[in-house]
């Protein structure tokens, strides 16, 4: 055994065994776990879960990235006409389905680090378009509270966050923005309390590092937004530039 150096923190043994795994085993799609054939080239969703997801096409909101039903050009919706919200852009992926939503309560609830790394891997791969990732300066994930992150062992942004950092070689910046109220879930509220619940939530440790800066922040799941927008809150306060928000998928 003593050739075998384990990594030394959980998260990294975790993508230890992951990757040897991945050599032994044929990959099952993150959704509903179906074997994968080498057919299914994305190697992450089988051709039926695939079928089924809603990938986020134009036109959308130029600002905060809302599809529309009807055909035309990008615009602003009505939302962002009556309140602009207090970053340049969101961008998602997927909308949030059934597909999708399992993979999420997979990586997320079932602490299944592989399907994470799986929609990591789907994260960086996207084109988002509206911005150029290399004019940007830090990528941030949304940070989780600390009681969260104990309980939970990591946080999801950061892994989405990682991924996507690496592939546009941008670096990541996980200690200015912090989250110091231990918040409800958003998921469990209606849309008037989520506002309410992150407000205040989130603060800013040390502004040295983003003061003047551009900033990409990154979270899995876009509701009705209020955490993005009191992050970019935060940010802009602290002399933050330009914030841009990306998330995996969108209510
Ligand atoms: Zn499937
Ligand atoms: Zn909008």
């Amino acid at each position: 055994m003593k050739y075998i150096t384990f990594p030394k923190y959980p998260l990294l043994l975790a993508e230890f065994v992951k990757s040897t795994v991945d050599v032994l085993l044929p990959h099952a799609c993150i959704s509903c776990n179906k074997t994968l054939s080498s057919l299914e080239e994305s190697g992450i969703f089988c051709e039926e879960c695939l079928q089924k997801l809603v990938f986020i096409k134009e036109p959308y909101c130029s600002i905060c990235g809302k599809p529309f039903l009807s055909p035309g050009e990008n615009h602003t919706c009505g939302d962002c006409i009556l309140q602009k919200p207090p970053f340049i852009l969101a961008r998602s992926i997927v909308g949030y389905g059934e597909v999708i939503a399992s993979g999420i309560t997979r990586f997320k609830y079932g602490k299944n680090i592989g399907v994470g790394e799986s929609l990591a891997t789907m994260f960086a791969r996207h084109n988002f378009g509206g911005f150029t990732p290399e004019n940007f300066d830090f990528i941030l994930p949304v940070p989780l509270h600390k009681n969260r992150l104990l309980e939970r062992g990591f946080n999801q942004s950061l892994i989405l966050a990682k991924a996507f950092a690496k592939k546009n070689n941008i670096p990541m910046d996980c200690n200015s923005l912090i989250r110091h109220i231990d918040t409800k879930p958003q998921a469990s509220l209606e849309k008037k309390d989520r506002e309410k619940n992150i407000l205040n939530a989130f603060s800013l440790r040390d502004t040295k590092k983003i003061t003047g800066k551009s900033v990409i922040i990154i979270d899995d799941v876009y509701t009705t937004g209020s955490t993005i927008k009191e992050c970019s809150k935060i940010l802009y306060a602290g002399g933050v530039q330009a914030v841009v928000a990306l998330t995996l998928s969108r209510a």
